[in-house]
């Protein structure tokens, strides 16, 4: 798309940034709709996050993706909090409400929307969540809210487990990774495996663990296909990549900024293209 005196900025800032894959996702959403903007990643230091958000106001900006270490401090600075993003602490996305900037957290919509589209139904499920740290608390947090029947949270520090487990209120409890043949789903939202070969991944469970009739979802997205999934496949279970998640939190980040339905396949085939490995 040309670039105008008219397009609009949006920007993800983080610190660092350049790994972002949403200017990637974004800037293909755009392309695809005809929305007149443009997106970019831009680098911003704890010390300056108060600075870089009057930014934002002064600039126009057309909205904000939030990466770490922003995502809880990034709250003081705004004008509101939706309630998803309040109850977790962390903001992932910042609309504009008029002259007003407004923090929400679109990961625990993400998740349970990509595995709509994997044609899992949460409802009624017994789900092992691997991990309690900013991931983990969005899925536990959506997969209540999804119906599930039970969240299972098993963490390598189990202080934080318990932390996550109250925002499941009565239907999440701390478990053990152990327990994982018992349930239905198993999500790992541990940063185990990430940037690893699948051949060469450490496992965030026993392999042993996993059955087949499991549905496994790995949040890990680079590499695209882990070590899990592939053990996952190799039980004869169904494995759900991370690249979902990635795409449709973006997805309702996009809508949020635009107005517009988000061309979540368009998404979806420019953030995997990027993410295929290099020769
Ligand atoms: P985080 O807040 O830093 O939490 C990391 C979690 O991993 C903690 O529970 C930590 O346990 C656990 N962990 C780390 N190393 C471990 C090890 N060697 N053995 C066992 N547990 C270990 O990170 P996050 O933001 O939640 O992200 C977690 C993963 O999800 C990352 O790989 C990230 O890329 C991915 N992610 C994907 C999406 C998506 O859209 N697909 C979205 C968000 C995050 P302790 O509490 O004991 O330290």
């Amino acid at each position: 798309m040309t670039v105008t005196g008219a397009t609009r900025v949006g920007a993800v800032i983080g610190d660092p940034v350049a790994h972002s894959l949403s200017p990637t996702i974004h800037n293909a959403a755009f392309a695809a709709t005809g929305f007149d903007a443009t997106f970019v990643a831009l680098p911003v230091r704890p010390a300056d996050l108060g600075a870089a958000i009057a930014g934002v106001r002064a600039l126009d900006l057309l909205g904000l993706s939030v990466t770490m270490p922003h995502k809880a401090a990034v709250i003081s600075h705004l004008d509101d909090v939706r309630h998803e993003a309040a109850a977790l602490s962390a903001v992932n996305c910042v609309v504009r409400d008029g002259g007003r900037l407004v923090g929400t957290n679109t990961d625990g919509a993400g998740f349970v929307d990509a595995l709509t589209a994997a044609s899992v139904d949460l409802v009624g499920t017994r789900v092992l969540v691997l991990g309690a740290g900013g991931a983990a608390r969005a899925v536990v947090r959506a997969l209540v809210d999804a119906g599930v029947a039970e969240v299972g949270v098993a963490n390598r520090t189990t202080e934080k487990a318990e932390a996550a487990v109250l925002l499941g209120g009565r239907d999440a409890r701390v478990a053990e990774v152990d327990d994982a043949p018992d349930y239905d789903v198993i999500v790992n939202a541990t940063s185990v495996g990430m940037g690893v070969a699948a051949a060469a991944a450490v496992l965030p469970l026993p392999a042993d663990r996993l059955r087949d009739g499991h549905v496994v979802v790995d949040l890990v997205y680079e590499p695209v296909e882990t070590g899990l999934l592939a053990a996952a496949r190799a039980v004869g279970a169904q494995a759900v990549d991370g690249v979902g998640m990635l795409v449709h939190q973006a997805a309702h980040a996009f809508t949020l900024w635009t107005g517009l339905p988000a061309p979540v396949a368009v998404m979806d085939g420019a953030a995997r293209e990027a993410l295929q490995p290099k020769t």
